[in-house]
């Protein structure tokens, strides 16, 4: 067994590959593909992960703040990146970096405006975002005519898209639901079309969107968790890889006698005899509490040892009196191994969480 020295996050670039080219087969060959890449790209490493996609042929990018943006202009990202949820601070900024602002309210769209005409800009893209039901960010489909009278005879700003994002896309028992926001996207589409005489294009779909509702694909969609390798659902992550995998390894192995307790504030007590290995990750470094005491498990020798007792800042202790191993030997959190989606499960969350917490004390590694 290696030793590999500290805990690190393995990024298989070859997975994210993989991955691409699934969402890919499902599109039809002209809708334009966004990756997003907000968070860190899901706490792998943004610039490695937007360069690679890139080379793939992804059309566009998506960030979530400014600052991310900015990380992967210093970095020589070229493509178009749409800021999902920009700060008026940072408007300035954003426009220094021809990132591409998501407007979504009146008090937005008129601050962005004052923005671009302080720095003389004319047709800046800007996208649209409309609210069908999410009812977290969105102009309203009566917005429509504040937004032209707002634009009228004015230059700054070019509609360069408008967009939604589904309230439950992974979720058949919300079919309905999300058929319904589909079809108000597509009025309020068609009503701006009318209104604007100028051709933009429209994009609503997320991973389980393009999934599940492959007839919205209108002229772009939006991935972000389906190209880290999962999907919201085991038939479809059977199709997919992985690109992230958390490994540490042993510090050392503690034999328990029965009655005896194992971390902060007693947290477990042993019934028994017990063997434990204390593993050097912990809360800071993203594995919250609620995955402590009983509930996820790491895999040591490709057996599953489970976390006993409370996490702490720095370590975890895990329980391996029924594995056969050492101290050094390498441990997988999750990943090829073992989902991240099933790590996540087991603490009553979800991929996406557990992915995008695992915090920058984490090496990295690219492979
Ligand atoms: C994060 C985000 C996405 C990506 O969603 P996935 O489920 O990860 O594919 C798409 N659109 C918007 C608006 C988002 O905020």
């Amino acid at each position: 067994m290696s030793n590999i020295g500290e805990t690190t996050l393995e990024i298989d670039l070859s997975a994210l590959e993989h991955n691409f080219k699934y969402f890919k087969s499902k599109l039809n060959p002209q809708t334009k593909f966004l990756g997003v890449v907000k968070a860190f790209a899901y706490g792998t490493d943004m610039v490695v992960i937007a360069k690679k996609l890139e080379a793939l042929g992804t059309d566009y990018f998506a960030v979530a703040y400014v600052k991310e943006g900015v990380l992967l202009r210093d970095a020589g990202i070229t493509s178009p990146i749409l800021v999902l949820h920009p700060q008026p601070i940072n408007f300035g900024v954003l426009i220094d970096h021809c990132l591409e602002p998501s407007l979504y309210s009146p008090r937005i769209l008129k601050l962005f405006l004052e923005h671009a005409n302080e720095k003389k800009q004319t047709h800046y893209p800007v996208h649209l975002k409309f609210n069908t039901g999410l009812n977290r960010l969105g102009f309203w489909e009566n917005d429509i005519d504040y937004i032209l009278k707002t634009l009228d005879a004015r230059n700054e700003l070019k509609i360069k898209s408008i967009f939604s994002h589904l309230a439950a896309s992974e979720d058949q028992g919300e079919r309905e639901f999300s058929l319904t926001q589909i079809s108000t996207f597509k009025k309020t589409a068609n009503e701006l079309k009318e209104k604007v005489d100028y051709s933009f294009f429209r994009h609503m779909l997320n991973t389980s969107g393009v999934l599940n509702y492959p007839e919205a694909q209108f002229e772009m969609v939006r991935s972000g968790i389906g190209l880290y390798g999962y999907g919201n659902h085991s038939e479809i992550d059977k199709h997919l890889k992985p690109v992230a995998t958390l490994k540490t390894s042993i510090s050392q192995i503690h034999k328990i006698e029965p009655g005896e307790s194992v971390g902060y504030n007693r947290g477990y007590t042993s019934d028994g005899y017990r063997v434990t290995a204390t593993l050097p990750i912990g809360h800071a470094d993203g594995i919250g509490r609620q995955y402590g005491n009983g509930k996820a498990t790491v895999i040591i020798n490709g057996k599953h040892a489970t976390i006993i007792g409370n996490v702490c800042m720095d370590m975890i202790m895990v329980d391996i009196t029924h594995i056969d191993c050492k101290e050094g030997d390498e441990v997988i959190v999750f990943g090829k191994e073992s989902s991240a989606e099933s790590f996540a499960n087991s603490s009553g969350t979800i991929s996406y969480e557990i992915l995008t917490a695992i915090s920058q004390r984490v090496k990295r590694t690219v492979v």
